[in-house]
């Protein structure tokens, strides 16, 4: 069976760089729609011997006004609807910010499984962030670098409790 793994987060802490690090063949593009389907993007993923359906929430980055928590929002509240399991990303580097604060409070409240990751955790510029994610009450962080690939067996047993 294949499962359905939403990738979700605010703006810039790495999603579509994992994303893109998870992606096998691309299935599709969802865009020019307005609303919460505006720019998703999903695609045949793999991590070991795991196969998923990735759904990246991304696609307002460019967006800087007032609206970008409510869409982040409509967007996390999409993934959490139609994944198996959530992958939420925060910046190990920047650390806990109250746009991470606000996601949280929404997964916490969701009944589907999260897997907290802490990303740009390479060398030690990311301790104190992940050490701040147990903050968040989602369980245990990951430490992860998307961009130079470390962390994914950590990942991978994180994403595998729960397929
Ligand atoms: P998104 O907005 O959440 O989709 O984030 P992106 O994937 O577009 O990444 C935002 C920025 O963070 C880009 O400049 C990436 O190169 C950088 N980035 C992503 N992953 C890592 C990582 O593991 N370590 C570091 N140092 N930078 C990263
Ligand atoms: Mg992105």
């Amino acid at each position: 069976m294949t499962i359905k793994l939403a990738i979700v987060g605010r703006p810039n802490v790495g999603k579509s760089t994992l994303f893109n690090r998870l992606h096998g063949k691309k299935l599709a593009i969802v865009d020019d729609t307005p609303g919460v389907t505006r720019d998703r993007r999903e695609a045949a993923g793999r991590l070991g011997d795991l196969d998923f359906t990735l759904i990246d929430t991304a696609g307002f980055e460019d967006v800087t006004d007032a609206s970008l928590e409510s869409r982040m929002r409509a967007q996390t509240e999409t993934a959490i609807a139609e994944a198996d399991v959530i992958l939420f990303l925060i910046d190990a580097r920047v650390g806990i910010t109250p746009l991470d604060e606000s996601f949280a409070a929404l997964l916490r409240r969701a009944d589907k499984p999260v897997v907290l990751v802490a990303n740009k955790a390479e060398g030690r510029a990311g301790d104190a962030g992940v050490n701040e994610a147990y903050a968040l009450g989602l369980g245990d962080v990951i430490p992860l670098s998307a961009e130079h690939g470390e962390g994914m067996s950590d990942l991978y047993r994180g994403i595998a409790q729960h397929a």
